[in-house]
């Protein structure tokens, strides 16, 4: 029973997934993300329902289109699965809290759009970002336990202190980096992400965040640069690695900082 239950999740998953895919095609583009249907990126054929189903269209059609055979990117699928094995990991992590399923679903779901938004476009959607801030402002109103309190005032001012550190910070590697390395040191994208961030997870995770995406992005690129894929002087979108940062920090940083204080007492 509890199999089939995961698997209804996991598949559930993956049907947000594909509506995930759609919005990483289309946001950047300022289409509607409703209308119309989705169709070949090739031939522009509507996709017919039967095509159209999470995982298994795919692997039917080999990631071709039925129509004109176009190769269809492998993207899709692989947002498909990842959103899939996203809501089946939270559903069991967040087992005692519906509200934290739910408000953990909508920012891991969100985060996976920028992430690929991000590195196809080097650009992050004012619609997540802005959106997103409200979404973490309302949500924190509407359940203070979000940030371990009970009381929505002291909630509300976390949320608020996230987004002013969040921002803030990157504000201000904005304007220092641009003015010492005479170029843009950090996209207004990245700016607005970390405001949706900071208003989710609060002033502390954010501040853990923004050392996690500093690892990550200096780890990942180091190894391009030796593996010689990149140059020190190569772009790499740091959005990807904030959001990455800010899911670790989501779902594990009060017990880092609980550990941090501990052996550093
Ligand atoms: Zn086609």
């Amino acid at each position: 029973m509890d199999r089939l239950i995961n698997l209804l999740i996991f598949y559930l998953g993956a049907i947000v997934g594909s509506f995930l895919n759609v919005c990483i095609y289309r946001l950047p583009r300022e289409e509607s993300i409703v209308f119309p249907s989705s169709h070949c990126p090739h031939c522009n054929t509507p996709i017919k329902p039967y095509d159209n189903l999470p995982v298994f269209s795919y692997l039917i059609l080999r990631g071709r289109c039925r129509a004109c055979g176009g190769k269809i990117s492998a993207r899709y699928i692989v947002v498909e699965i990842l959103t899939g094995l996203s809501f089946l990991f939270l559903s069991i992590f967040f087992a005692q809290s519906f509200p934290m399923f739910i408000i953990s679903l909508v920012f891991v779901c969100s985060l996976i759009v920028v992430i690929f938004i991000d590195i196809e476009h080097q650009i992050i959607p004012d619609e997540i970002s802005l959106g997103g801030t409200g979404f973490g402002i309302v949500a924190s109103l509407a359940y203070p336990m979000l940030h371990g309190t009970s009381a929505w005032r002291s909630s509300l001012i976390y949320s608020l202190g996230g987004i002013a550190i969040g921002a803030g910070l990157f504000w201000l590697i904005r304007i220092v980096g641009g003015k010492a390395f005479k170029k843009e040191a950090m996209g207004l994208g990245d700016v607005k992400l970390m405001a949706y961030i900071g208003s989710v997870v609060g002033p502390s995770l954010t501040l853990l965040t923004t050392f996690f995406a500093a690892f990550l992005g200096s780890a990942v690129g180091l190894t391009l640069i030796a593996l010689k894929k990149a140059q020190i002087s190569s772009r790499l979108p740091f959005g990807p690695f904030i959001c990455i940062g800010a899911i670790l920090a989501f779902l594990w940083g009060a017990q880092c900082i609980a550990w941090y204080l501990h052996f550093c007492h």
